[in-house]
């Protein structure tokens, strides 16, 4: 198997790297929850997106005809790799643009397809998911938001819960019960909601472990939207669903940010201990569990090079993405761990007792210090969202282990 790039992706990577260099803007727009209440930030996020999408560096495998430019998936994820490495912005629109986007192109009819891609591109139009509610998160199929059909309109009523970015987003893509008959799976129809606005839909924040407003709860009470805005036939919506959450579910395995991960673990780790223990690295059951998580991360990658050697062929990832959820979730959460570990008083920068005690200057490793207690806890939900981790198993055990 030859894993080497091609002359012409080598160019591509150079000509990223440059951009990205001269480009990426000073301020900061790293985290996915910063500031995101703030509209000034949104301003400056989705600029960066539209910025980069007109550079042409934004899903450029898609097709031609709905702003992409028909590439070999390979160069998007060499894109994708070069922003990891230039610490670059993480793109607001990414729902729309790895989710909802690929399924739309594949299940959407021509006039959604026109009306809905061109905004996802360019930031203009984001989307969030509403599929989980208060009594359907592994059991998906019981859930209970309701939409009946008047005239050219559903009325739904019901609520969904969890739901990342409902407050920033514009529009919403949804399961609906359209049927209470026979198997649950068969009475569920995917809407698209017109606008976040619409009469009826409020949006409640729910706030996380981590003191970060990501995720929400939101309630339709009698909220029209056109018939016309259903993808896939009425009732199929179950089969629609599981294709988007193929897309959702590789995110967290995504190899390029688990090395940046591990590289910023080692780094911490080779200090000099502050009261002159030593250096961490340097213990051998610290150095043992950092090898590990490295091992586990490479042979992620191979999976990850199997996926995209797929998607380059035109077949999706399939059950695999299940395999890559838990290998990710679990692999990030342990180098959490080790970072938290490492920087021991560090990590809690806002610690009142290691403040008065003069511990909690971040001086040694600004970054990380600032950041390895709230991704600790942020990531606590990674083996929960997109399907919990001990879901994926159950799938991993039928679809790829025929069990
Ligand atoms: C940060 C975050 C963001 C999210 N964002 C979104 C979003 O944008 N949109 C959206 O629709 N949803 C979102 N979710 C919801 C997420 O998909 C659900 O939380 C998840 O599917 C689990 O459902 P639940 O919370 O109802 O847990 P439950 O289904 O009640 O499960 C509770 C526990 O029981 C276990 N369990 C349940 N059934 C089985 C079984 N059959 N076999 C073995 N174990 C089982 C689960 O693994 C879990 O450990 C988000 C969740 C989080 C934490």
């Amino acid at each position: 198997m030859d894993l080497s790039f091609t002359s012409e992706e080598e160019q591509l990577r150079q000509k990223v790297r440059k951009f990205l260099a001269e480009e990426i803007p000073k301020s900061g727009l790293k985290s996915a929850s910063e500031g995101r209440e703030d509209k000034a930030w949104l301003a400056k996020a989705k600029a960066w997106q539209r910025k980069l999408y007109e550079a042409g560096y934004v899903a450029l495998a898609w097709p031609r005809e709905y702003g992409g430019q028909a590439m070999d998936p390979v160069k998007q994820s060499i894109v994708n790799e070069e922003m990891v490495r230039a610490n670059a912005p993480y793109l607001v629109g990414g729902s729309g643009l790895g989710m909802f986007g690929p399924t739309l192109i594949s299940w959407g009819d021509e006039e959604q397809k026109k009306r809905f891609l061109p905004k996802i591109l360019t930031a203009e139009e984001i989307w969030c998911q509403g599929y989980s509610e208060p009594g359907s998160g592994s059991d998906l199929a019981s859930l209970q938001t309701r939409a009946v059909r008047d005239g050219d309109d559903y009325v739904i009523d019901g609520t969904k819960i969890w739901t990342t970015g409902a407050h920033v987003a514009d529009h919403m893509f949804c399961l609906v019960r359209t049927a209470t008959e026979g198997k649950p799976q068969d009475g569920i129809s995917f809407v698209l909601i017109d606008s976040m606005q619409t009469p009826g839909l409020s949006v409640k924040p729910i706030v996380t472990l981590a003191g970060d407003h990501e995720v929400n709860q939101v309630f339709f009470d009698s909220v029209r939207t056109p018939v016309a805005n259903r993808i896939g036939p009425e009732n199929a919506g179950w089969t629609v669903a599981k294709y988007l959450l193929e897309f959702e579910r590789g995110g967290d395995a995504y190899t390029p940010n688990l090395y940046a991960r591990i590289e910023d673990v080692r780094r911490i780790a080779k200090e000099e201990a502050a009261d002159g223990s030593g250096r961490l690295i340097e213990e051998r059951g610290f150095a043992e569990r950092l090898a590990e998580a490295e091992i586990a991360v490479q042979a992620l990658e191979m999976i990850e090079l199997q996926v995209l050697s797929d998607l380059s062929k035109g077949r999706n990832p399939g059950a695999v993405s299940s395999q890559m959820k838990i290998r990710g979730s679990e692999t990030l959460q342990a180098l959490d761990h080790l970072g938290v570990e490492a920087l021991a008083w560090y990590a809690a920068p806002f610690e009142p007792e290691a403040r008065m005690m003069g511990h909690n200057e971040p001086t040694v490793v600004p970054d990380l210090g600032l950041t390895a207690m709230p991704l600790y806890l942020n990531n606590r939900a990674s083996t929960i969202y997109a399907g919990s981790n001990e879901i994926q198993r159950n799938i991993v055990a039928k679809a790829v282990l025929a069990l």
